[in-house]
């Protein structure tokens, strides 16, 4: 990911509440401050970024600007528990694993918990954030990237702990105690 645009998303989503004069010059000047920063740091032969794409940090989803990410009502980061964590979400993920309280603040739903999807397939490994209803067991969110050859693993790595994951259809074929440990997929 770019990470100026990410920057810049979120010095938008910091000033966007303030539209005054004062906070649209603030906003400016803060933007202005982190465009010269990065042009100034830019003097080694590294390629610049061809994109200035955000991702959601979910389903790979892009959004081609802030303005568009603003108007469209991505959100830069959220809370898990007490912790902030980094996104930038996209609109279809925050209407699936995402609510609001009575004060604004952004959270991850209490049934829901941010993991890692792993798929190793042709010999390769693939990696994605993922959001598992631990209730329900269902995977909610993940990306299962385009690998080709014989799937050899899949699985979630939740809160340190590394559980199988298979579609919805073969759930029967697992005793409950195994199912209990893993997460379905639709
Ligand atoms: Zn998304």
């Amino acid at each position: 990911m770019n990470g100026t645009a990410i920057q810049r998303f979120n010095i938008v989503c910091e000033y966007i509440h303030d539209l005054t004069d004062e906070g649209w010059e603030k906003m400016k000047a803060a933007i202005h401050e982190l465009e010269t920063a990065s042009v100034k740091g830019d003097d080694d032969d590294e390629p610049e970024p061809s994109s200035n794409d955000l991702v959601c940090i979910f389903c790979d989803a892009t959004t081609e600007s802030v303005v568009a990410a603003i108007k469209s009502g991505w959100i830069p980061s959220f809370f898990v528990g007490d912790t902030r964590q980094d996104g930038p979400v996209c609109v279809e993920c925050c209407a699936k694993c995402l609510s609001t309280d009575e004060r604004g603040k952004v959270a991850l739903k209490p049934e829901f918990a941010v993991g890692q999807y792993v798929r190793v397939q042709g010999g390769r490994e693939f990696k994605s954030h993922c959001v598992v209803n631990t209730a329900t067991r269902a995977l909610v969110i993940h990306t299962a990237g385009t690998l080709p050859g014989r799937l050899a693993e899949e699985y979630v790595v939740v809160d340190g702990g590394k559980h199988p994951v298979c579609p919805c259809r073969l759930r029967d074929n697992y005793t409950a105690d195994e199912q209990a440990q893993m997460f379905f997929w639709k």
